[in-house]
């Protein structure tokens, strides 16, 4: 893996950049821009390009400038905005004062136009949005000119002024660009530039009735704000021959922006368009954009996800010009490599069974002393008390152990983690159900972690709390929110939404956690001993709380390489 970091410290696009700086191109400058539409939450694949663009920026001692792509009224709102922005922070990236809209260019983007209608590279087309793409021809079949292709330019000027003024309905006429309706690129095919939609626009509101069309936004807004280097992801190769067609005939001068390409980012067991995370939401199969399952910035921080993390994450994978599938626990693996650095470790009983040391006194405590966090020793120690009732996991104990469980077992011994070795001597059972409900054991006091004499070895060791210290709290696990690799590509006839999987939340209602962790803040994170790490979910209350599992202890990745490697 580090071999890997190694290379992709010099990635494809770095290496465009380093060349372009070379040649000076545009003045040696690099500005680059992050261009979100918003009309829903960022998610991880975001955050790469975020990482990516931001970076870049940062790399080459360039700027990045944070782009709204709101072009469409339809689907772009104000809370969207907002959410972008904090997210972008959090990731911690900052544009400064770099902050630009789209919908900020329509009058220029407007001008345009009209030069283009004036070279006579564009026409107002009346045919209807059917009509125009049923004549649109094939990838091998060409397409057919609309009548209305050789219009004059004084009728253009007068039709799309027309258009502008809103004499027209919606659906009645386009713009087109006059390209080659018979191009075998489909996207030269006279594209359409503008469109009639009297709606009212988040920032714009009613001034306008026409808006651009993405494709003759985007790299004008990339022109119009001084970009060099516009980082889209590889869907857009084959747009990149109208994008620079549109600056051939707009731009001044020598300054271009370049259009580069690289692969977006999947994870499996995961659905990131927008779409499908908006039905996610909208059908309530998850609590809301930030539920901890999804995987928007926002639902990833509630999980307990560091920027930190993500940001090792993005590097890690690099970039790549051919698409792929990232496995989900190599981000799994970034959190925990970041959380075993910082978290705090905690005793956390999730399933417990009630330990009653017969052979301790009633009502005496003792104060243990553990370490805070054993990868670091400057964050030191806490004490935690340690009483005659206990409560160990349910898991810990097995009645009929098979040869190689080395936890506690009816006449056997464990080490309760810094504190006493214990033997089970006794089981006790609910008498109606059966069912388990205490163990007696008995402690040996000369084995005392830290003290003389509690050298004696034994395999087992587990965790504890004491019962009358315990605070109670909620904790929620989670598990994949898919039960399929590829949620988004079935073909079998089934929604995504069929292979939701039915355990990818798990709430319990009564964990016992060590007294330390009263006062705990929102997002605080912990490693609770041997169950995973742990965040305070931001519903938690000063007499409640609540931890989301950000990420089991076993590192899945680290394995799958092991595997790989023998
Ligand atoms: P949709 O899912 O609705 O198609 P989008 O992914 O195009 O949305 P935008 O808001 O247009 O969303 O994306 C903003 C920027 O983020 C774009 O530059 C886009 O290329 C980049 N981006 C989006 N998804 C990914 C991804 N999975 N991996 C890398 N970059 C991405
Ligand atoms: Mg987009």
């Amino acid at each position: 893996m580090e071999e890997n970091i190694e290379k992709n410290k010099q990635n494809f696009i770095k290496n465009i950049i380093s060349e372009d700086l070379k040649n000076n191109l545009n003045n040696g400058k690099v500005i680059t821009r992050f261009p979100p539409e918003p009309n829903g939450y960022l998610h991880i694949g975001h955050a790469k390009s975020i990482c990516l663009n931001f970076g870049l920026a940062v790399r080459y001692h360039g700027a990045c400038n944070l782009r709204f792509d709101d072009t469409n009224p339809e689907t772009e709102e104000t809370e969207y905005v907002e959410s972008i922005k904090n997210d972008i922070h959090w990731l911690g990236f900052d544009w400064g004062n770099r902050e630009y809209y789209a919908s900020d260019y329509f009058d220029q983007l407007y001008e345009y136009a009209i030069m283009l209608i004036n070279k006579g590279l564009a026409y107002v087309d009346d045919q209807s949005a059917e009509r125009i793409s049923a004549t649109r021809g094939t990838p091998t079949q060409p397409g057919m000119e609309s009548p209305f292709r050789n219009r004059s330019v004084g009728e253009n000027l007068i039709l799309f002024d027309g258009m502008k003024n809103g004499e027209f309905p919606d659906g009645s006429k386009v713009l087109r660009a006059k390209i080659d309706i018979a191009s075998p690129n489909m996207h030269l095919r006279d594209p359409a530039l503008y469109r009639i939609k009297k709606m009212s626009h988040h920032r714009t509101l009613n001034k306008w009735c026409i808006y651009p069309m993405y494709d003759f936004a985007h790299g004008q807004s990339d022109y119009i704000e001084g970009v060099t280097h516009s980082i889209c992801t590889l869907e857009f190769e084959v747009h990149r021959p109208l994008y620079d067609w549109f600056l051939d005939h707009i731009a001044e001068g020598d300054y271009r922006p370049k259009q580069i390409e690289f692969a977006r980012l999947n994870l499996n067991y995961t659905v990131m368009s927008k779409r499908r995370m908006l039905e996610l939401v909208r059908k309530k199969y998850v609590k809301g954009w930030d539920d901890p399952r999804m995987p928007t910035i926002s639902g990833l921080r509630r999980r307990g996800y560091t920027p930190e993390s993500i940001r090792n994450f993005s590097e890690r994978i690099g970039v790549a010009r051919r698409d792929g599938i990232i496995d989900v626990a190599l981000l799994e693996f970034s959190i925990r490599e970041d959380l075993n650095q910082k978290a705090f470790r905690k005793m956390a009983v999730l399933d417990p069974l009630k330990v009653v040391l017969t052979n301790y006194p009633d009502g005496k405590v003792e104060m243990m002393t553990a370490l805070n966090n054993p990868e670091n020793e400057a964050d030191g120690v806490r004490e935690i008390p340690f009483s005659m009732e206990l409560y160990i996991e349910r898991g810990d104990f097995m009645e009929d152990p098979p040869s190689k469980y080395f936890r506690l077992s009816p006449g056997r011994e464990v080490r309760l983690k810094y504190a006493y070795i214990i033997r089970c001597d006794e089981v006790i059972r609910d008498k109606n159900t059966g069912h388990i409900r205490e163990l007696r054991c008995s402690y040996d006091p000369d084995t005392r972690s830290g003290m003389a004499g509690s050298q004696r070895k034994i395999k087992g060791t587990i965790h504890w709390i004491s019962v009358d210290h315990s605070i109670k709290a909620e904790v929620r696990l989670y598990d994949r929110l898919f039960d399929v690799e590829d949620p988004s590509g079935i073909k079998d006839g089934t929604e995504f939404t069929d292979h939701i999987n039915p355990h990818s939340l798990e709430v319990i209602e009564n964990a016992y956690i060590e007294p330390s962790v009263k006062g705990a803040k929102h997002l605080d994170k912990f490693q609770f001993e041997r169950n995973g790490y742990f965040c305070v979910d931001p519903d938690s209350t000063e007499n409640k709380l609540i931890f989301n599992r950000t990420v089991t202890l076993r590192d899945t990745w680290a394995r799958m390489q092991n595997n790989r490697i023998e």
